[in-house]
């Protein structure tokens, strides 16, 4: 390895919002996700997406609407 031109690896918690926690090495000493091995529908083997947080606030706090809006 030559010195001076590799960013630093160091062990990274990712935080899912699903509440699983697991550690991979990255330059990141943290990353949350949105969805993990365990809660995504392809691996888990359900469908519900319930616990999945974030994107659908993200998208109506991006543009405006209140979920309250558009949940009807
Ligand atoms: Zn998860």
């Amino acid at each position: 390895m030559k010195k001076g031109i590799h960013p630093e690896m160091k062990d990274c918690v990712v935080t899912c919002a699903c509440g699983e926690t697991f550690t991979v090495k990255s330059v990141k000493s943290e990353m949350p996700v949105e969805v993990c091995s365990k809660c995504h529908p392809f691996y888990s083997g359900k469908q519900s997406r319930a616990s999945r947080a974030g994107r659908v606030d993200k998208f109506n706090k991006k543009y405006g609407f209140s979920s309250k809006e558009t949940a009807e």
